[in-house]
């Protein structure tokens, strides 16, 4: 009875713990999903010109002057932008372009980096070692967790919460810190065809105030699950959310990977056919944090978000998604964001499960 009482007790507090650092990520709004969509779905449509032009403009219109959530704030230069940057941009995979709104103003990518480098990490070591190393699995927990390590074996759990993010950095084969920067910035380059600005801003702000993320790393290498120095690859991860990105980026990059890992513009190979279903299926699991579930529910898509107010939802196959707003919700995802992609997907009838 006592150690029934006493394992009792011990489930309460750690409860207790895991629902209070669920909202360590202090970030705004509302939930369980801000996106309250009420549409009915279309049956799939041929995705004319026309047809996505207009549900484009719909989209744009009816949430432009929404103006729910909040920057994120916990990074300092954040909180500082203009939170009525508003841009959409829709991609097919052979390079047509449909876009409206703010589409070349930029944000950092934060978070949505987590994507392209677990995609280096599973072009170079394979999808065994993305599942068996770092994990495949949601949390259920918030983006920046720590007690979700210990909960997890001292395992990450999957490439696209911080832990996970940090640790693919780390194992992105390299003879040094510079060397796994250039490699990671060269594959979001490549993805967006194009070269991405760097914001020094953000890069400052945030680097002078990661220790949540530093100690983050310390915990994985403690547990040996890191592939280079934990500070080293920390300070690349931050490095990599630092990067600018405009909605017109998100679509290019999401537009790869609805074609298959090849650029549709510049034709460039990037990530092998057969792994694009599986970093697909993990941005379907746990692309917009512990909010993943709500999201794959309405939509059916394989998509990132990041705090700086970007969002990358990928069709496979029929269409690359960017919407840039960075007003957040409580769990870290642009409110407009959401709600735009949710609204083009459905309107246009291209949830992946309904076809
Ligand atoms: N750089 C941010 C961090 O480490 C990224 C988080 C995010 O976009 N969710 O906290």
């Amino acid at each position: 009875m006592k150690t029934v009482t006493t394992l009792a007790k011990k489930t309460l507090c750690l409860s207790a713990l895991c629902a209070s650092l669920l909202f360590t990520t202090n970030l705004q709004a509302k939930g369980p999903l801000s996106t309250d969509i009420k549409t009915k779905s279309l049956p799939t449509q041929t995705l004319t010109e026309a047809r996505i032009n207009s549900v484009l403009k719909e989209a744009y219109a009816k949430f432009k002057n929404n103006q729910e959530g909040k920057n994120a704030d916990y990074i300092k230069a954040l909180a500082i932008v203009d939170s009525k940057i508003f841009g959409i941009t829709l991609v097919t995979p052979d390079g047509k372009v449909y876009e409206i709104g703010d589409t070349k103003e930029v944000v950092s990518i934060q978070s949505i980096s987590k994507v392209f480098t677990a995609a280096k990490v599973m072009q170079e070591k394979g999808d065994k070692f993305m599942q068996e190393k770092i994990g495949v699995n949601a949390t259920g927990l918030a983006f920046n967790s720590i007690i979700a390590i210990e909960l997890h074996g001292g395992s990450a759990s999957n490439p696209f919460v911080n832990a996970g993010a940090i640790q693919s950095t780390s194992w992105v084969k390299a003879k040094d810190s510079k060397e796994r920067w250039t490699k990671i910035y060269d594959y979001m380059n490549d993805f967006a065809g194009k070269e991405l600005s760097f914001n020094e801003k953000v890069y400052d702000s945030e680097v002078n105030d990661n220790k949540n993320n530093q100690a983050i790393s310390k915990i994985l290498d403690a547990r040996g699950r890191m592939g280079s120095d934990p500070l080293e690859a920390t300070t690349v991860y931050t490095k990599q959310c630092s990067v600018n990105i405009s909605s017109h980026d998100l679509g290019m990059m999401a537009a790869t990977f609805a074609n298959d890992g090849v650029n549709p513009i510049t034709k460039k190979k990037l990530l092998d056919k057969k792994y694009v279903p599986k970093i697909l299926a993990v941005m379907a699991t746990a692309g917009l944090y512990d909010n993943a579930g709500d999201w794959l529910y309405l939509t059916g898509t394989p998509a990132k978000s990041g705090v700086g107010g970007g969002i990358l939802a990928v069709v496979p196959g029929k269409l690359g998604i960017g919407v840039v707003s960075p007003p957040l919700d409580k769990f870290g995802n642009s409110v407009r964001g959401q709600q735009a992609a949710a609204y083009i997907i459905d309107k246009l009838g291209i949830n992946p499960l309904a076809q």
